[in-house]
């Protein structure tokens, strides 16, 4: 029974020795050297050829390196091979770091005093406190309800909007496209965490910047494929939306002359929010691996028909 390793080849030589401690019963392949295909029930990818996939007569399970699936052309992959996301605590930590750090930003309206700093601007605002400031989360799976228990402590009133209800103590929850409009209604901040599918793709567009408050901020950490940057852009520039963070963008890299760049009210960063940590994401990978073999139900095991 062998995994195949696809990717960072530092990456597969740091884990083959990992495995070869704790998992040896698993044999740990780097591709190129796959030995014999027969043998690969696993695959470990960020990205797939339809070459490889159809190398692999016996493969079970396709273990994401991200905690997304966006990036895998599924289409490729036979029906019966079960796909799993990697939930690990090096994208968790990260990933509410970089939420806290843009809810903040935000909150303290640090776009706006970089560019009076840029103008050479001595333009103190009011400073609004935490708790009279809504933050509203899309998407509680693991990286919203990690990032809505980081922000808590900061006293924010905190909204949350999933597919599904969700009953989390401190935040008020909204769910489905019926919760759609009063969840935004009520967004000061607005952050995206959601997975993008054929149902959230080009979400964060007019009709949903139309529908927050005047002055609201959207923090972008999930997917580029949610943004429509056009329509985020206009609603920067009518001033009905103050300030953005994003951490993602369609494409990427954003070609040089986008305006994200140059905008005084965007914040950009190069896709760090949540990364996947080397040393952490083996372990993971390992604990799923056991759990397959006891039978157990895996971690972050993808429903290939609702898309995350
Ligand atoms: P997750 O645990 O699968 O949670 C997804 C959440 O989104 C769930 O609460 C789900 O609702 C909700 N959702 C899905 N489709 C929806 C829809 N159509 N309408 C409303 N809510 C919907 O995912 P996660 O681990 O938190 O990760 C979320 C995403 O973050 C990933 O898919 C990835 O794209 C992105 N990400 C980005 C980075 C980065 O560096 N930028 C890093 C890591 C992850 P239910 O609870 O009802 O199922």
């Amino acid at each position: 029974m062998a995994l195949l390793h696809s990717g960072d080849e530092a990456r597969g030589k740091a884990w083959q020795d990992v495995f070869a401690r704790e998992l040896p019963e698993v044999e740990f392949r780097c591709w190129p050297d796959m030995g014999d295909p027969g043998d690969i029930r696993y695959l470990v990818a960020w990205t797939l050829t339809r070459e490889l996939i159809d190398s692999l007569p016996n493969l079970e399970i396709l273990f994401s390196i991200g905690a997304g699936i966006d990036q895998l052309d599924l289409s490729i992959v036979p029906d019966h091979v079960r796909i799993v996301r990697m939930i690990e605590p090096g994208i968790t930590t990260t990933m509410t770091q970089y939420v806290v750090t843009a809810v903040l930003a935000l909150h303290r309206d640090l776009p706006f005093y970089l560019k009076e700093q840029r103008e050479g601007r001595w333009s103190p605002a009011r400073t609004l406190l935490c708790s009279e400031r809504r933050v509203g989360i899309m998407g509680l799976g693991e990286l919203g309800r990690a990032s809505l228990a980081a922000l808590a402590p900061f006293g924010f009133r905190l909204r949350g909007w999933s597919r599904s209800a969700h009953a989390i103590p401190g935040v008020e929850c909204f769910a489905g496209a019926d919760g759609l409009e009063p969840f935004l209604a009520g967004c000061d901040v607005l952050v995206c965490l959601l997975p993008l599918t054929a149902a959230t793709r080009g979400i964060l567009c007019r009709d949903l910047f139309e529908r927050l408050p005047s002055g609201a901020r959207v923090i972008n950490a999930a997917r580029g494929g949610h943004l429509v940057a056009q329509d985020l852009l206009d609603a920067l520039d009518s001033g009905h939306i103050a300030a953005a963070m994003l951490d993602v963008a369609d494409p990427e890299p954003l070609p040089r002359d986008h305006p994200f760049y140059r905008h005084p009210a965007v914040f950009l960063t190069p896709h760090i929010s949540g990364v996947t940590r080397v040393e952490t994401a083996v372990h993971s990978l390992i604990a799923n691996l056991r759990r397959e073999l006891s039978g157990l139900p895996l971690d972050g095991e993808v429903d290939r028909n609702r898309g995350y």
